[in-house]
């Protein structure tokens, strides 16, 4: 099925103001967007116009009960200049599982592919090419409904916007255990894309920046042993030479780059397990000598490597970078895959505009 997606092509591209070697993170956006207005059921009026702000009714809904979700994904050129996009599916599938927790409806993933594919063939020149750089795309959804009681909205907006993001060198990390505040626990939305998740994170992260750290390490209510995430990443640790992560349990983001991370592992043959971690096995093999790496994964930065970690009064400080061949491998693997110098055995790249057929 395909959709009728109206076109209104901006009249002036800023795309001669941008400085491809000297992009900012996350404040540039490419000239188009693409919009949806969802009403009486169904997704009406697909458009693609010139990016631009929105008017918004001070009564919407978003504002007051964050009936908000997105995704974060990107485009990338390869070496011959072809626009590709990473398991776009993935991302699909996984803001309509967003939705289901929020009380919001489907964007079928035939639309949500036909609109991205369109938008960014539209702005492929927007696309960055050198190394490590990439075309950000944000898809969100949001409610739209004006009234201030707390029930599901019957509107929404689905809109995907895109920004050019530069090659930023990655510090590897301070980390510390957060026993205070959590992320996430059963049955709340922590495995949703969720806006709320987000501001809820502020403060702890905010707190451990003042006391000297980047981020925190999440871990279950009420023991805090049992660890999830790192800030808004997924979380790795290399014990020996077995790669660890939690398993998803209900209360962790189902990360698309974990997920390929699994997959890279398994057809390399390295051993990985995905299973509960406490922090006391962590401070047992780090006194033991055998932890040798931890590594936040996501989409924005691929790999975050980690170069120490406090819980308690220990700090936990891990082997130099050119020692950490998992997260090395695996950065490469997936920045090989997006420049096309790694060959994609996984099929998961699929080139912008290919005829949508979901
Ligand atoms: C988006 C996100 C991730 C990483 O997901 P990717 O699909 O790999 O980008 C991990 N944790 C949280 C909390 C996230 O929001």
């Amino acid at each position: 099925m395909k959709f009728e997606i109206n076109l209104t092509k901006t009249t002036q591209s800023r795309l001669p103001e941008l400085d491809f070697n000297n992009i900012p993170f996350g404040k540039v956006f490419s000239d188009h967007m693409f919009i949806a207005d969802y009403k009486d059921g169904e997704w009406t009026d697909l458009r693609i116009v010139p990016f631009g702000p929105f008017e918004m009714h001070p009564a919407n809904m978003t504002l007051h009960y964050s009936q908000t979700i997105f995704e974060g994904m990107k485009a990338s050129k390869n070496k011959d200049g072809v626009p590709l996009l990473m398991r776009p599916e993935l991302h699909s599938q996984r803001l309509n599982a967003s939705a289901d927790r929020m009380c919001m409806p489907h964007v079928p993933e035939a639309l949500f592919l036909q609109a991205l594919h369109e938008l960014i063939e539209l702005d492929s020149e927007w696309i960055p090419s050198i190394p490590g750089t990439s075309l950000y795309v944000r898809p969100y959804m949001y409610a739209t409904d004006e009234f201030i009681g707390v029930r599901p909205s019957e509107t929404y907006k689905f809109v995907i916007f895109t920004c050019p993001v530069g090659s930023y060198y990655d510090k590897p990390v301070d980390l510390v255990t957060e026993q205070t505040f959590v992320r996430a626990v059963n049955g709340l939305t922590g495995e949703a894309k969720a806006g709320g998740n987000y501001a809820a994170s502020l403060l702890p992260a905010k707190l451990a920046k003042e006391a000297g750290y980047d981020q925190v390490i999440w871990m279950e209510s009420p023991e805090f042993k049992k660890i999830q995430e790192v800030g808004t990443m997924n979380l790795f640790f290399v014990i020996g030479d077995t790669v660890v992560t939690p398993a998803l349990s209900g209360a962790i983001l189902k990360g698309i780059t974990r997920k390929c991370f699994l997959e890279i592992l398994a057809k390399k043959g390295i051993k990985a397990e995905e299973r509960d971690i406490y922090i006391d096995e962590i401070v047992e093999a780090h006194l033991d000598g055998n932890l040798k790496e931890i590594f936040g994964a996501g989409t924005a930065a691929v790999v975050s490597h980690v170069a120490s970690l406090t819980h308690n009064d220990l700090k936990m400080t891990l082997p130099p970078l050119a020692e950490r061949e998992i997260g090395n491998m695996l950065k490469r693997e997936i920045d090989g895959l997006r420049d096309g110098s790694v060959e994609d055995i996984y099929g998961w790249f699929v080139p912008v505009g290919a005829a949508v057929t979901a």
